[in-house]
């Protein structure tokens, strides 16, 4: 019996899969066994005219190829090329020495050239881990190059891997693929007025705090939000591979799609499901994890169906998502800024100086168990925005963000610790605002990002009262 290692990818994980192959007297026949899908079964057809019309016999007895562990699902038709080698050094066209420490994967043509498969990234990531070499169709020569993996090669055909492997001809080169780097331009859009929401998004960009931005419609909640992306720092090269995995996963990496080179802005439409939002039990990975290391934008935030919302809270606390499958339990990242945007009533206008709110108070009272909702306690930023004052129509309309805060790095992970008139005065504030102890440590988190944006080494006074005004308790009347 022969046996060629594989792999199989289930999520970003990909899961090492012995091939073994076992030619023995009888009945010609070909059978698969070992959890295979129906692509996977029909890897009989493929690998039987690959291997005639490269120029091989097929074996006129019995064939039977098992893949293990048998309690992994096998999808895709990445195992052709496995298998095809195992009959071929079965055959005695290959040593079994050119087959150790190294990790097959390709779709077999039945010409028997190779096509592009799926989840080349994380086979790249199993293969080092392991210490074996990737051997990959050439057609994958991006993702190859893409990984930065020196453990990888490439091949066109059955044929020319057969002829390496023997010695008689180089691999092709694996091409050279500097990751593309955004360029952010100097500025962002003009966006007038609104100075109180831009400082809170700066604050929030810079501590990662999820956020909530409340106010009548056409106030630009929307346009702040989308822009707040600039406020983060670019992204680092493993993130940047992080993410082409996650993109991969999800089937949004293809040949004609690029990875992503931005940090991701997702904003689903209030109408997900729950399944759309943290992930399906197919496996695939919902919004959540294609905003990891970005924003997750829920515009309209109250008109979320509850359970969906209600499901985001274990990803907000443990910044990844568990996805229960029937054979094996996916793990996704899920590490996302939140922000969220509501009007303060139904009808958009309560509160406004300019126009009459026409809800009733029953109205009222439904929406605002919407805003406290499930997700409360997880939002640590609020800000009321109003329609543009007058002054603020006058103002010389500016880019934001500006130059000074886009792509900002935090200075350092340490919190700042609160100084003894930062913490008397917050002990103070708890007791007349009623905070929680949940509300008191979040105050502090932003008091202590402000203190970091202010280059101050502890957190003050001036620090914790600027916090308290981003806090919903002290904007009690929009949730009671
Ligand atoms: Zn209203």
């Amino acid at each position: 019996m022969i046996v060629v290692f594989s792999g199989v990818v289930a999520g970003i994980e990909g899961f090492l899969i012995e091939v073994e192959v076992d030619v023995r007297p009888g009945l010609p026949g070909f059978e698969i066994v070992g959890l295979p899908s129906k692509t996977v079964r029909e890897s009989r057809e493929r690998v039987r005219s690959a291997l005639r019309n490269s120029g091989f016999k097929f074996p006129a007895q019995k064939v039977i190829v098992n893949l293990a562990p048998a309690h992994l699902p096998k999808d895709g038709a990445a195992f052709d090329l496995p298998i095809a080698l195992g009959i071929l050094a079965h055959l005695g066209h290959l040593s079994l020495k050119a087959l150790r420490q190294r990790i097959f994967a390709g779709e077999l043509s039945l010409s028997g050239t190779l096509k592009r498969i799926d989840g080349v990234l994380s086979l790249a990531d199993l293969a080092d881990e392991r210490g074996f070499q990737l051997i990959l169709p050439q057609a994958n020569a991006r993702e190859a190059a893409l990984s930065g993996r020196k453990n990888l090669l490439i091949t066109p055909s059955l044929s020319h891997l057969v002829h390496f492997l023997a010695g008689k001809t180089p691999a092709p080169q694996v091409p050279a693929c500097p990751l593309p780097r955004p360029k952010p331009s100097a500025c962002g859009p003009v966006i007038k007025g609104q100075a109180h929401a831009k400082r809170a998004l700066e604050i929030a960009a810079h501590g990662r705090h999820h956020i909530l931005l409340v106010g009548p419609p056409g106030v630009g909640k929307t346009l702040l939000a989308t822009q707040a992306r600039r406020l983060l720092p670019p992204l680092k090269r493993e993130e940047m591979l992080m993410l082409a995995k996650i993109y991969e996963a999800a089937g949004l990496l293809t040949a004609d799609s690029p990875p992503p080179v931005e940090r991701p802005l997702r904003a689903p439409h209030h109408s997900v499901s729950q399944a759309g939002l943290i992930g399906s039990k197919n496996g695939r990975p919902g919004e959540i994890t294609l905003a990891h290391l970005g924003i997750l934008l829920l515009d309209e935030f109250p008109e979320f169906a509850l359970n969906t919302l209600q499901a985001l809270r274990e990803p907000l606390d443990n910044k990844v998502v568990h996805l229960a499958r029937a054979e094996l339990s996916l793990t996704y990242p899920a590490d996302f800024w939140l922000i969220a945007t509501a009007n303060p009533c139904p009808c958009g206008y309560f509160g406004s100086s300019t126009r009459l709110c026409t809800c009733s108070s029953r109205d009222l009272g439904r929406y605002r168990r919407k805003l406290r909702g499930p997700l409360l306690d997880r939002i640590e930023l609020f800000c009321c925005l109003a329609p543009l004052s007058a002054e603020e129509l006058q103002d010389r309309p500016q880019p934001w963000p500006t130059g000074s805060v886009q792509g900002r790095e935090r200075s350092r992970s340490v919190p700042r610790a609160p100084g003894r008139a930062g913490l008397r005065f917050l002990q103070q504030a708890q007791k007349r605002l009623g905070l929680s102890a949940r509300g008191f440590d979040s105050t502090l988190r932003i008091a202590s990002t402000i203190a970091e944006l202010d280059g101050a080494d502890e957190v003050d006074e001036p620090h914790v009262a600027e916090a308290l005004q981003y806090r919903w308790e002290a904007h009690y009347h929009l949730f009671a």
